[in-house]
């Protein structure tokens, strides 16, 4: 069942523990623009590092790149952006509001999505009209049309622009991918649902170049393996769907596509799109720059275009899906307990430490486990403030899997209590061992290696 009540919980959540904080908060904020904060940015980096380890590191067939933001503005004319980019923009008299004319289910006059526009007493739509997505600005001093650049919506374009100098200074053969992960600007009519739908935010795609008669099987392929990664993430498999685009939902560019979908609490939504784009990229930029983009096989004697699978997920999205996912509110001796569940690699902190009494060595026994573990790339929290039930509670909700506490028994032998998050076991493990220790569980834990 969708559950609106967690995504106040969770915005909060994520506020009170350092994920994500409004931007510019003490103006009042922007419109739909968020910033990560201490836990935030570290499991952005663990969702990040997850991904490129997988479809780059572990592979031999796919090259890693990063392209500028700012693109000659041909890029974006060739691609279709310029005149393509746009959605249905329709305002309401009655509430001012603006929205997508394929959303209107989320107008804020109450106006139901069965109704026709119009129909409703207390609702005037206006005329719908195309709206340009790209954010636009200016390249040097003078501000006039001739110097107009873009922000790109996607990175997909610095890959196709680039495909010869992969291809050719990593010495790849068709198939072969380009990988990239970075910002994408898009000025979205109606964002929102907090991180789901803003105007800045990252992606993660690959394009991957095959023979073209090669397409349907490669595709096939990359919809399992996107899959496949989106559950090493520890999401919940009756959450995940794959979705199949109907032919009037396909884009201008795409000959198949399929979306990984995941049941957020306000509903199935994308979470990642797969697309067959032909060469339907690679044809625009050779045609609008005048520059050969073909492969040679030298090996058959041939050139061609070749065909593009592409995988696109939305970082920030992904670490929505993965928040939502975790969030868990249980009882427990007759208290509300709420925790991230978060998968131990995503973690941004993987253990905290605490002494149990703020005397007797016991600080700096626990002081030296945070410097051992930190040093061993395994971040933990160092805290000896309130209660031990109070210090569980607070890194239940960051999501922390381990809390370690120094107690009498430790000064003497040398032994620490290690307790899991999740299943409240506690085991007494030397603290010496304990960089070991972590490993193994974290080892242990890691579906997708
Ligand atoms: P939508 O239909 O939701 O607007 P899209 O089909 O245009 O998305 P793509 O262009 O395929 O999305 O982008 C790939 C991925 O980038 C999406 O699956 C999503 O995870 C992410 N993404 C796209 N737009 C946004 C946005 N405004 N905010 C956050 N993530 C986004």
């Amino acid at each position: 069942m969708a559950d609106p009540d967690v995504m106040d919980k969770l915005v909060s959540l994520a506020k009170r523990r350092g994920y994500v904080f409004q931007s510019s908060e003490i103006y009042g904020g922007t419109g739909s623009v968020w910033d990560y904060g201490p836990l935030g940015v570290e499991l952005k980096r663990n969702i990040r590092e997850s991904w490129w380890s997988r479809m780059v590191l572990q592979r031999e067939d796919v090259e890693g790149m990063d392209s500028a933001i700012l693109m000659n503005p041909k890029v974006w004319e060739a691609s279709g952006h310029v005149e393509g980019f746009t959605d249905p923009l329709v305002e309401c008299r009655t509430c001012k509001k603006r929205f997508r004319q394929d959303q209107l289910a989320q107008m804020a006059c109450g106006r139901k999505p069965s109704q026709a526009p119009g129909e409703a007493e207390s609702c005037e739509l206006g005329e719908p009209r195309l709206f340009n997505l790209m954010f636009r600005t200016f390249m040097g001093p003078v501000q006039d049309d001739g110097h107009t650049v873009y922000l790109r919506p996607e990175t997909a374009q610095g890959s196709y622009v680039n495909f010869l100098n992969v291809q050719q200074t990593a010495r790849q053969k068709v198939p072969f991918g380009i990988a990239q992960i970075g910002k994408a600007f898009r000025n979205e009519i109606t964002p929102g649902n907090f991180i789901f739908r803003t105007r800045e935010f990252e992606q993660a795609e690959m394009q991957f170049f095959v023979k073209p008669d090669a397409d349907d099987e490669w595709f096939d392929y990359w919809s399992a393996e996107r899959m496949a990664w989106h559950r090493s993430l520890g999401i919940r498999p009756d959450r995940l769907r794959m979705h199949e685009h109907g032919p009037d939902e396909l884009a201008h560019y795409a000959k198949k596509a399929v979306d990984v979908e995941y049941h957020f609490p306000f509903g199935w939504k994308e979470l990642e799109g797969v697309h067959n784009r032909t060469d339907f990229d690679l044809a625009r930029h050779q045609e609008t720059s005048g520059k050969r983009l073909e492969y040679i096989d030298s090996g058959a004697g041939e050139r061609f275009l070749p065909y593009v699978i592409e995988t696109a997920v939305g970082v920030d999205r992904t670490l929505l899906a993965v928040l939502a996912d975790a969030y868990v509110e249980e009882e427990v001796e007759g208290e509300t307990r709420v925790l991230l569940k978060l998968h131990p690699r995503l973690a941004p902190m993987k253990a905290a430490v605490f002494p149990l009494v703020k005397k007797d060595g016991l600080p700096e026994i626990a002081r030296g486990i945070v410097k051992d573990l930190r040093r061993a790339a395994l971040p933990a929290f160092y805290d000896e403030s309130g209660s031990i039930g109070r210090r569980y509670r607070r890194q239940d909700e960051a999501g922390t899997p381990w809390c370690v506490t120094v107690d009498g028994e430790s000064a003497e032998d040398g032994t620490v209590t290690v307790r899991d998050r999740d299943s409240l076991d506690q085991v007494r493990v030397p603290a010496e061992g304990l960089v070991e220790w972590f490993r193994d569980r974290l080892a242990e834990a890691d579906p997708a290696s």
